[in-house]
């Protein structure tokens, strides 16, 4: 707490030198202004030296302040971890749209793509399959599911704002949003190369089989499909189904049900830690056992509050941003260390086991959501870390007081108050 409040006026004294364009004061290799190489504004000789009178457009720039007047710890030469859906092209199609965020647009994003949907009442994405697993957070509204597994067990569910969806890889299903007002999801493929837009689609495999196969593959004379459509249909606007109830009879198999459920209720669950801060929510194949190549946390932080100083050694960690404001500084060899702003709808991406923490900086309760391609959520917290060395190790290497070191947490807190 106290190094927090030490950063918290380094920082403040940093953003005000910058705002009169000098900093007189500033001395090379201080605390909050390492060296080697200097940077940051509270470095620059003269006024010109921060001021931008380029062009710009201040409506973007100026949800990037951390780019724009970057804290003199920040070291660049980073690949970029921001991306958003915000400024994704959306494919608009009757029944609702798709925009997504994959390697091709984000190059550090090698183990997850993601996909942001909107499905009308009613609005089916079209059944289909494809390589990679698939893993859903319901944002908004209702939606029905359709899958089938390797036995022949099917499933058909409804699913909320706050549920979970996990379809292991290849196996077909189908989605459509329910009344009043449809649903918008997140969708997590296992893969930065997977698109939502390049699927093993129902009506393309139809339209591009001999008509004599299909006769002879479904025991029905060829005519019988004269009128299937010849282009896909990817998103398009259908009924809204009958009762649960009656689709679940009329899907149902000799074969049973799957043993473990496609879905799961994180919204619902019992927070696995709650601190003071905000909450920590986990997801992974030991709850949720179907999920079994993606692991995820739903974190909620209060105003002022920060997820703490941290890292992930099994895995990179892919985010989506649901509410609030945050900034992020990601922590590498070098050294390096870069900090980005986040807002609704934006995607942030950490690769394994390097170092950082999310801190809300606006007024409102944040929440993100820190997804892993493992079968289990894993951490280091470098609080608990130093409270569990022995601490001549650790006033040694920094140089702290034995009361300082008593004074660190002796556990993982995960999300710390303002
Ligand atoms: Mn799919
Ligand atoms: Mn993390």
């Amino acid at each position: 707490m106290v190094d927090l409040s030490r950063r918290k006026i380094m920082l403040e004294a940093a953003g005000a030198a910058a705002a009169v364009g000098v900093a007189a004061s500033a001395q090379a290799a201080s605390f909050g202004n390492p060296d080697r190489p200097a940077e940051g504004a509270i470095n620059a000789k003269t006024a010109s030296a921060t001021s931008n009178p380029g062009p710009q457009s201040s409506a973007m720039a100026d949800q990037f302040p951390n780019f724009q007047n970057p804290p003199a710890t920040d070291v660049n030469g980073m690949p970029l971890f921001w991306a958003s859906f915000n400024n994704a092209h959306k494919r608009q199609q009757s029944g609702g749209w798709a925009r997504e965020v994959t390697q091709d647009d984000f190059a550090i994003s090698e183990t997850i793509s993601g996909v942001n949907m909107r499905l009308s009442a009613g609005g089916i994405r079209e059944m289909h399959w494809h390589q990679q697993a698939e893993w859903a957070y319901m944002a908004t509204g209702r939606c029905r599911i359709t899958v089938l597994d390797t036995e022949g067990r099917p499933s058909v569910q409804d699913v909320k704002a706050g549920d979970l969806w996990y379809f292991p890889p290849g196996l077909p299903h189908s989605l459509q949003g329910l009344g009043p007002d449809g649903a918008e999801f997140v969708l997590a493929f296992d893969n930065g190369k997977a698109s939502e837009f390049n699927t093993l689609l129902l009506t393309d495999w139809i339209a591009h089989t001999p008509p004599d196969v299909l006769a002879a593959n479904f025991g029905v004379p060829a005519d019988a499909f004269k009128n299937i459509p010849v282009d896909n249909l990817w998103i398009f606007q259908g009924d809204e189904p009958p009762p649960l109830a009656a689709a679940q009879a009329a899907a149902a198999s000799s074969a049973g049900t799957p043993p473990f459920p496609f879905v799961f209720s994180m919204g619902d669950m019992v927070p696995l830690i709650k601190t003071r801060g905000g909450q920590v929510q986990i997801a992974d194949s030991r709850n949720f056992k179907m999920s079994s190549n993606i692991a995820a946390a739903l974190v909620t932080v209060k105003p002022g509050g920060m997820r703490e100083l941290h890292w992930h050694p099994n895995a990179d960690e892919w985010q989506y941003y649901i509410s609030g404001k945050a900034r992020m500084t990601v922590f590498d060899t070098g050294p390096k260390a870069v900090t980005a702003d986040f807002n609704p709808g934006d995607v942030g991406y950490v690769k394994k086991s390097l170092g950082h923490y999310v801190q809300n900086t606006g007024n409102t309760e944040l929440k993100f959501l820190e997804i892993f391609r493992s079968d289990h959520y894993a951490e280091i917290s470098l609080s608990e870390w130093l409270a569990h060395t022995p601490p001549e190790l650790v006033i040694q290497h920094l140089n702290i007081t034995k009361q300082t070191w008593d004074q660190f947490p002796k556990r993982r807190l995960d999300v710390l108050p303002g």
